[in-house]
């Protein structure tokens, strides 16, 4: 069902005014996880600021450590709605859990399944069985041909708004945190309907190539952009190497917004 020999038109997933998948390019930013309602505000008013409609913030965060912060939970998850109706932008944000999809809808205008639960097939399940934009973000280690099939999962159930991510994926290479398969954006657009989306942040791991890969993602045509953007990424809970401070991400939308296609 997510084959573009099925339905060759582009599937358009419309979040806050944002029409993803019609060929305009848009960005998704903030922090990785919600640590507090100012820390969201703050990194709100930078969104607004730049045009940006689209927030996100990890409440459940699947850490590789279990000693590591994991997430403010169901509290995470109302920090974000009350900042998201505050500023009147769209909320994102991971569930991990397929009992929490539900509680989810109430919160968030688009659900993320993570690189880690790219195919936690129950998750995919829940999350196609409800009417809310899913994006879904490519596994570590995963082919495009999988990445393809957990999309298959959640469409399967009746949901066809679905958002792929690439995220990087791991290699030998260790210059980077993951590597990114820019590739995959024009086969992901050949081969499905979705929107494609590139997480720069997860895929490099580093600051400096957050702005060449942007470029990158949107000259070869994907969908929109997500970043990391922290008031203070030295004191962050997580990912505090690669998160944007305010005048980063200053500097990082200016260089990119002439390149952004707006119809
Ligand atoms: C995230 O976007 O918060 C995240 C944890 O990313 P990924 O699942 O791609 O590692
Ligand atoms: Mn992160």
């Amino acid at each position: 069902l997510v084959s573009r020999k099925k339905k060759p038109e582009n599937t358009i997933v419309e979040v806050n005014g944002v029409r993803i998948g019609d060929g305009n390019q848009s960005f998704i930013i903030g922090p990785c996880a919600v640590e507090s309602y100012e820390q969201t505000a703050a990194v709100a008013e930078q969104a607004v600021k730049q045009g940006v409609k689209i927030l996100r913030g990890g409440a459940f965060k699947p850490r590789t450590s279990p000693y590591d912060f994991q997430g403010l939970g169901l509290e995470g998850l109302k920090i974000l709605r009350r900042v998201g109706d505050e500023y009147g932008l769209a909320i994102i944000s991971e569930i991990v859990n397929p009992a929490d999809i539900e509680t989810a809808l109430e919160y968030v205008d688009i659900i993320q399944i993570g690189a880690r639960n790219m195919q936690n097939f129950e998750l995919l399940k829940a999350a196609g069985a409800v009417r809310k934009p899913v994006l879904l973000k490519r596994g570590l280690a995963a082919t495009i041909d999988e990445f393809i099939n957990a999309a298959e999962y959640i469409i399967s159930q009746g949901n066809d708004q679905i958002i792929l991510c690439e995220r990087g994926i791991r290699t030998y290479e260790r210059a980077t945190r993951n590597t990114l398969d820019i590739s995959a954006v024009p086969i992901l657009k050949q081969e499905t309907h979705l929107p494609v989306f590139v997480d720069v942040t997860h895929s490099t791991g580093r600051r400096d190539l957050l702005i060449p890969t942007a470029k990158a993602a949107l000259a070869i045509g994907a969908d929109g952009v997500m970043a990391e953007v922290h008031p203070d990424p030295a004191v962050a809970l997580s990912d505090s190497a690669q998160q944007m401070n305010f005048d980063q991400f200053d500097t990082f939308i200016t260089e990119l917004k002439p390149l952004v296609k707006v119809d």
